[in-house]
């Protein structure tokens, strides 16, 4: 199977500006921030998307959530606030099919978004 440009990230094949790794998940900056702050979440596992994942991937999804919070907490958006957008397929504008789920903050997000 091809590695996906994510999976090249999370093996330090491609360089990126990590703000989290543990066996699981890596967390980095987004390389064309739509806000002050915005980072990506994304499982080690070449899970394409959420609409891929499995029951199996339960536990792990879960994890990639809960680290989107603690690196959001570690960033400083917590009181602020901040928004998790993870995009599916081509209406839903995902351009590398690698689950990640975005994390937008450091300004104020516009409701819906286009
Ligand atoms: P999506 O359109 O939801 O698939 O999001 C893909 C995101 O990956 C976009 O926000 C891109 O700016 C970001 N991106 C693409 N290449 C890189 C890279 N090499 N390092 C960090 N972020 C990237």
């Amino acid at each position: 199977m091809t590695k996906t440009l994510f999976a090249k990230i999370a093996d330090g094949e491609i360089p990126a500006e990590i703000v989290y790794e543990d066996d699981r998940v890596v967390a980095f900056k987004d390389i064309q921030p739509q806000a002050p702050i915005h980072f990506l979440v994304i499982p080690r596992k070449p899970i394409a998307s959420l609409a891929t994942a499995d029951q199996k991937d339960t536990e792990l999804l879960g994890h990639c959530l809960s680290i989107c919070a603690s690196v959001a907490q570690q960033e400083g958006l917590t009181e602020s606030g901040y928004r998790v957008v993870t995009n599916i397929g081509e209406d839903g504008g995902q351009t590398v099919p690698h689950l990640h789920f975005h994390i937008l903050g450091g300004r104020s997000l516009q409701w819906p978004p286009g």
